[in-house]
């Protein structure tokens, strides 16, 4: 079936309007009327080729949300009408340990939301800015918010599991203290759900300006990262950080607050590298410094029932397709509380 999207034909040329085929769905397929779209910072790297390999025409989006509108003859977990979600990952290899182990984000074989390898026309998947989407059941999520919050919802797909995934990992919790860094479309979703976890957080922010709204996100502290006075009084106190920054930056004035043992776990995914760590700022006190990739669906599906639970949802702007590139810019200026959500509806105009 041909439908509407919003993509790119190059690195340096706009998103516009497009018509993209998706396929019927196979019997074991979940066909979904997207009703809102979250809008990444991965997808700018990735539309404007910061990271290697985009073809184009490319379209982003894997914060999806809608309804499901068909399912194929084996699927039983699904029906028309439920409320579904999509995030990062739409297919895998199902058999490799990572797999068995429900930990997909893992497999060698992950095919990405956007950007990834199909059969499927034109030979690499098509993201969430667009009408519809085909998926295996077994990539779809299940949603328990009430539908009026389904645009809010959106972001919890990507920048929700994203950070759910490392404080889960890394024990957040009670009597823990957590840092986040970068107060954009991750880090507002790590400060609600490690401050909803129990935790002590402290939002680490370039921005001043953004200092009454972390408190009011859930930080029971706020830290403008570029007052060295302040970042000194930090000193030493943390089990966990989970850095968001899009950019490289330097490592060790954050390494240096993590207690005996700490660790940081670095999930944002800058073009460039970071400056290298000094290596005496990790040996000293045994630090860890880690990587996180989104999460497997078993958790992305925990971490649903947990924000339903907790009445956890992001703060959105809601946006029509055609302000896409208006609000990329928006993003990178650090304008944006706390994450741009496409109104799908808006494809059809
Ligand atoms: P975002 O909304 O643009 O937020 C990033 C935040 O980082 C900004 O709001 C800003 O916060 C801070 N920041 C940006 N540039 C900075 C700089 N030069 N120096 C210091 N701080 C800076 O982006 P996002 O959607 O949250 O994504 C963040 C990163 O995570 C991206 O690189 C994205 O590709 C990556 N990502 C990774 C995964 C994964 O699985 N690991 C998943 C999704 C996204 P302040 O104003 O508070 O300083
Ligand atoms: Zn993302």
């Amino acid at each position: 079936m041909s439908v509407k999207a919003y993509g790119a034909h190059a690195a340096d040329k706009p998103l516009e309007s497009m018509d993209i085929t998706r396929r019927t769905p196979g019997a074991h397929d979940v066909q979904i009327d997207i009703a809102y779209c979250g809008v990444c910072h991965s997808d700018l790297h990735q539309v404007r080729a910061e990271w290697a390999g985009t073809q184009y025409p490319c379209v982003p989006g894997h914060e999806i949300v809608g309804k499901v509108a068909a399912v194929g003859a084996h699927v039983s977990g699904f029906k028309p009408g439920d409320l579904v979600g999509i995030g990062c990952i739409v297919d895998s290899c199902k058999q490799c340990e990572d797999c068995d182990e429900g930990l997909e984000n893992y497999c060698d074989g992950m095919v990405g939301t956007y950007n990834g390898a199909t059969e499927d026309a034109p030979g690499w998947t098509l993201g969430g800015y667009s009408q519809e989407i085909v998926v295996h059941e077994r990539y779809v999520l299940r949603i328990g918010h009430p539908e009026q919050q389904l645009a809010a919802v959106a972001p919890l797909l990507c920048a929700g599991i994203t950070t759910y995934s490392p404080l889960r990992h890394w024990n957040a919790g009670p009597g823990k203290t957590v840092g986040v860094v970068g107060i954009g479309g991750l880090g507002h979703m790590g400060i609600k759900l490690a401050h909803a976890m129990g935790a002590h957080v402290v939002a680490f922010t370039t921005s001043e300006s953004k200092r009454e709204a972390a408190l009011a996100l859930g930080a029971d502290e706020v830290v403008v990262s570029r007052d060295a006075a302040a970042m000194a009084e930090q000193g030493k106190r943390f089990d966990l950080i989970v850095n968001t920054v899009a950019a490289p930056h330097d490592l060790d004035a954050f390494l240096a607050l993590l207690k005996r043992d700490g660790a940081m776990v670095l999930v944002g995914a800058p073009a460039t590298p970071h400056p290298s760590p000094n290596v005496f700022n990790m040996i000293t006190k045994r630090r860890t410094l880690a990587g996180s990739m989104i999460g497997g669906i078993p958790e992305t599906q925990e971490m649903l029932d947990f924000c339903a639970k907790h009445h956890l949802v992001a703060d959105i702007e809601l946006i029509t397709a055609s302000e896409i590139n208006d609000a990329y810019e928006r993003m990178l200026k650090g304008d944006v509380k706390y994450r741009f959500v496409i109104d799908n509806a808006s494809l059809s105009a």
